[in-house]
C-alpha cells in the first residue's frame, strides 16, 4: 500500500499527519507531505485509509504499488 499526494490540492488543513502521523508528515507551513517514499508501514494502514477518507480537499490517494 502506498499513497500519493497533490501539493496542489493540499490546503494545509493537517488531517492526514494527525490521523496517519507515520506516513504523512507537514512541511514549514503545515502543508501535508509524504514520508519516504510513501509506503505505508506495517500497522499504519487504517490510519491511512482514515486519512485518505477525511482529507477535504481529496488530495492524497492510494496508488497500486509497481
Ligand atoms: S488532509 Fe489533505 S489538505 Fe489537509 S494537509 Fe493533508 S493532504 Fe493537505
Amino acid at each position: 500500500m502506498r499513497v500519493r499526494l497533490d501539493p496542489g490540492l493540499c490546503q494545509g488543513h493537517g488531517r492526514c499527519y494527525e490521523l496517519a502521523p507515520d506516513v504523512f508528515g507537514e512541511d514549514d507551513e503545515g502543508y501535508g507531505t509524504v514520508l519516504g517514499d510513501g509506503v505505508v508501514p506495517p500497522g499504519a494502514e487504517q490510519g491511512a485509509k482514515r486519512a485518505v477518507a477525511n482529507c477535504p480537499e481529496r488530495a492524497i490517494a492510494f496508488e497500486a504499488e509497481g
